[in-house]
Parts: structure tokens; C-alpha cells; sequence
């Protein structure tokens, strides 16, 4: 919005001004998503610039220490802002308001709203009597449909919409890996019936969206608890035949799930773009068992040599962690092993972190923090190794990718990815952004590749 805009906006005396800040996952993207499609729609205007807001909206995490920390400190630091304008009002939702509740409330005197991850699409009732009443509340349901329909809001886009937009095919997870605080802050695995994310779907993809990504703690277990008897890679097979959705990708897979019939969705349908993250958490059987992971690290392995035979180009990414309580300097040597046979393209790793409700919680031996600290250092510099030497095999090559938008280092370059997730930055024409083109790659970096424009059409 430009500061004209902005003047005119806000001289008209009903239009309230909501800055939202996420912390956290794409779920949590997603969720914020919504609560601005939802405010949009009730004649909220959006707004980047957090001191001029009316509502700010906090959307929290708290699956690391780390990140709950974070939350703490922001909040901490909107009391100021509060104190020069008492009508600002401020909610918190997500993870950590879950799993606080009223605590929050009385930790932070100004905030207003304490909001559950099951009480997003109450939202806009909500902020209306707290405007109303000016009563400070926290609102955690047990169950979403309580209030309104899950689904209910998905109609009414925001008008401008990216050339990737999330979608959540479901929420919660019942798996219980023992250090992870999601199925207690997010609830019990609930999938959303297909036609509605079908029908979610069709509306991005008319809105001019190009690539669809599917959101759940664990995808492959999609449609468990359905009447309809329907499974993930039906899911992919129809979202292919009934929608015009030009590149589809999900996160995140587990492991113990990852089917054959999943599998071969990347050989047979040709808008899946080829690329898994596949969280794996450690190389050790021992630690794998005691985090309640459900497979070995063979097992692992044997997915990923299936996987690779399917579909020989697939990208792969990873999630691992260290330091879980008792794990030895041998187990982190087994973690070390499996990332060298199995070479991942990226990957995201993690010190552990103690976690209320988590079992974990309550083990014994554990980790130090210096040790802790050594062994992810050596992780990600050997993650770094491999990332780097697998970029620079790309230098020569012709890649086809989808322009995302203007590069992050808004150096006037544009950015796109390949079907295995590398980003390619390029000059270009903003013309470009929406429209799949092929680049030749010209040098890597740690984590992004340069290229130049080939030519345009991924088939001419
Ligand atoms: N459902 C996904 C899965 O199974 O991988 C994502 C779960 S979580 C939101 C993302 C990552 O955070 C996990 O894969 C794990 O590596 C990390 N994580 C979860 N709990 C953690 C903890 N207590 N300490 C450190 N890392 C943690
Ligand atoms: Fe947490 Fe495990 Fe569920 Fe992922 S699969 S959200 S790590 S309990």
C-alpha cells in the first residue's frame, strides 16, 4: 500500500487497520492466512506497518523452546504500545496461546484475546465484542465446528493472491513422537473432506494461483478418520483430474507412511513436482524408538532407494534433531552415517528442547548444552558441504521453473524453483512472474542457484 493509500484509508472512519505477525510453520502461515481472509471480508484492512494498526494479531509456535522464547519477547515488547495507545487491541493465537490459555492473559496484562488453534474462524465474533466490550478473553474450544464450520470462510479471497498458495488438507496429529508437543497444543489428526479442498483449490487456481502446496503435521495419513474411504495419493489423483493446478507439492510426510502407491504418484502424475521432505530425526534405531518414530533407519533407507528408483531426479529435504535425551556419542555417529549415504539437498536440524506434555520431557540423561551445540555444528557444516557440492553439479544445466516473484535480495532480479525446490535467482522481466521459464545455471551458492533466462515455455 502506498503512503497516499494509506492517508485515504485511513480517513475513512469505519476501515480498521490489521497487522499480522506468524512465527513458525507453514500451518501457522496458513492460519494467518485465513484470519486475514476472514477480517478482509468483515472490512479489515491489512496492513505491513505494525505501529499504525488497529489489531495486531500474533499467530505463536511453541514446538521448540526456542521459538516460545521468541513469542515471550515480542510480546513483551507490545506493552509499550499498548501504554501509548489503549485501543489498540491485541490477539494472540497459535501454539503457544494454546497451550497457556488464560496464564497468557494474566502474564501479559495487555493483551485482549487469547485465541486456541481451534477457535480461528470465531475470530471476527470475537474481535467484535472485544471491541463492543472491551472485555479482555480467552477463547479455547475443544472442538472447531462447535462454533462455526471448519471450512466456512475459505469463499472470500483477499483480491490480491501469490503464484503459491498453501492449502490445509488437515489438522492436528495423533502420532505422539515422544519429544513433540503438536497432537496436545494442535489436537487429535482431523482430515478435511476432499470436495472442500477441491473446491479450495479451483478458487486459487481461478484467482491466477499456479502452484498449490498441501499443508498437514503428517500428509500420508490424509483421510483416516473419512467417511469417505479416500487415501493421500487418491487425494493427488484428484486434485489432478478435477482442477487446473499447474504444480502440486505437500509437506510434511512421515516416514512410516510413505506408501508405494504414494510413491509412484511422483512417476505418474506430471503436475507433482519431484521433490519430499521426509523428516527422518536421527540415524540411530535406539533414539528412533525411544522418540515412538515407527521405523528403523534401514527402513528409512529402503524408502528412499524405493523412491529414488520411482523417480530418479527427486529432490529430498529432511528434519533431524540432536541431543535427545540418552543419545550417545555413537548414536549421533549413526545420524552422521545417514546423512552421508543418503545426501539430502537441504535439510532443517534442531537441538532438542524439553517441551511441556511431551514424554520426552520426563527421560533421563539428558544432553548437555555444549555437547548439544558441538554436534549440531558438525551436523550442519557436513549439511553445508553436501548442499554446496550438489548446487555446483547444477552450473551448465538447463532447469525449468516457476517465477515466484522478485528475488528476496530485491537486487531487481526475479526468483523461481525447480521442481526439486532449488530457488534460481535471474534477471528478468516482471512479465515473467506467474509463467514457467527454462534458466541455465551459472554459478551456486549455499543456498540458492544463479541462472539466466534460456527461453520461454517449458515445451517450446
Ligand atoms: N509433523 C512434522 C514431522 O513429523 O516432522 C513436523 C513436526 S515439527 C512442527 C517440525 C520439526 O521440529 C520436527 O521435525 C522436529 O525435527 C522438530 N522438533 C519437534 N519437537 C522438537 C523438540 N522438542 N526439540 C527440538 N526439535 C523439535
Ligand atoms: Fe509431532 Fe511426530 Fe506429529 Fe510430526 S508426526 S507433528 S513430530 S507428533
Amino acid at each position: 500500500m502506498t503512503l497516499i493509500e494509506h492517508h485515504i484509508l485511513k480517513s475513512i472512519p469505519e476501515s480498521r487497520f490489521l497487522y499480522v505477525k506468524t512465527f513458525g510453520c507453514q500451518m501457522n502461515e496458513y492460519d494467518s492466512l485465513r484470519v486475514q481472509r476472514i477480517l478482509h471480508s468483515h472490512g479489515y484492512v491489512i496492513t505491513s506497518d505494525m505501529a499504525s494498526a488497529d489489531i495486531i494479531f500474533l499467530n505463536t509456535c511453541s514446538v521448540r523452546e526456542k521459538a516460545e522464547q521468541k513469542v515471550h519477547s515480542f510480546l513483551g515488547r507490545l506493552r509499550c504500545l499498548k501504554m501509548r495507545r489503549p485501543d489498540l487491541k491485541i490477539i494472540v493465537a497459535g501454539c503457544v496461546a494454546q497451550q497457556l490459555g488464560k496464564r497468557l492473559l494474566e502474564r501479559f496484562e495487555h493483551l485482549d484475546l487469547v485465541l486456541g488453534t481451534k477457535g480461528i474462524s470465531a475470530i471476527a465474533e470475537l474481535l467484535q465484542e472485544i471491541l463492543e466490550t472491551n472485555e479482555r478473553q480467552a477463547y479455547l474450544p475443544e472442538d472447531e465446528a462447535l462454533r462455526l464450520p471448519l471450512d466456512q470462510h475459505f469463499t472470500s479471497l483477499p483480491e490480491t493472491v501469490g503464484v503459491v498458495a498453501p492449502v490445509t488438507i488437515m489438522q492436528g496429529c495423533d502420532n505422539y513422537c515422544t519429544y513433540c508437543i503438536v497432537p496436545y497444543v494442535r489436537g487429535r489428526e482431523r482430515s478435511r473432506p476432499l470436495r472442500h479442498i477441491i473446491h479450495e483449490i479451483q478458487s486459487l487456481t481461478a484467482s491466477g494461483v499456479r502452484e498449490i502446496l498441501l499443508l498437514g503435521q503428517n500428509v500420508n495419513s490424509y483421510g483416516r478418520a473419512l467417511d469417505e474411504k479416500t487415501d493421500f495419493a487418491d487425494l493427488l489423483h484428484r486434485i489432478r483430474e478435477e482442477t487446473d493446478v499447474h504444480r502440486l507439492r505437500f509437506t510434511t510426510s512421515h516416514p512410516k507412511d510413505l506408501t508405494m502407491k504414494l510413491l509412484q504418484c511422483f512417476a505418474d502424475l506430471p503436475c507433482l513436482c519431484r521433490s519430499l521432505h521426509l523428516p527422518v530425526q536421527s540415524g540411530s534405531d535406539t533414539i528412533l524408538s525411544r522418540m515412538n518414530r515407527g521405523y528403523t533407519a534401514s527402513q528409512y533407507l529402503d524408502k528412499i532407494s524405493l523412491l529414488r528408483q520411482v523417480c530418479p531426479d527427486i529432490g529430498l529435504s529432511s528434519d533431524v534433531m540432536v541431543g535427545f535425551p540418552g543419545e550417545t556419542e555413537d548414536d549421533f555417529r549413526q545420524t552422521i552415517h545417514l546423512l552421508e549415504a543418503v545426501q539430502f539437498d537441504n535439510l532443517f536440524s534442531f537441538r532438542y528442547s524439553d517441551r511441556p506434555y511431551a514424554k520426552s520431557s520426563d527421560y533421563l540423561n539428558k544432553v548437555d548444552a555444549q555437547t548439544k551445540a558441538e554436534r549440531l555444528i558438525e551436523l550442519q557444516s557436513l549439511q553445508a558441504e553436501i548442499t554446496l557440492r550438489k548446487n555446483r553439479m547444477e552450473v551448465g544445466t538447463i532447469r525449468e521453473i516457476l517465477v515466484d516473484g522478485p528475488s528476496r535480495a530485491s537486487n531487481g532480479q526475479l526468483t523461481g524453483r525447480t521442481q526439486q525446490n532449488r530457488v534460481i535467482n535471474f534477471v528478468g522481466s516482471k512479465e515473467l512472474i506467474g509463467e514457467t521459464i527454462c534458466v541455465k545455471i551459472t554459478s551456486a551458492l549455499s543456498h540458492s542457484l544463479k541462472g539466466e533466462l534460456w527461453r520461454q515455455g517449458a515445451n517450446s
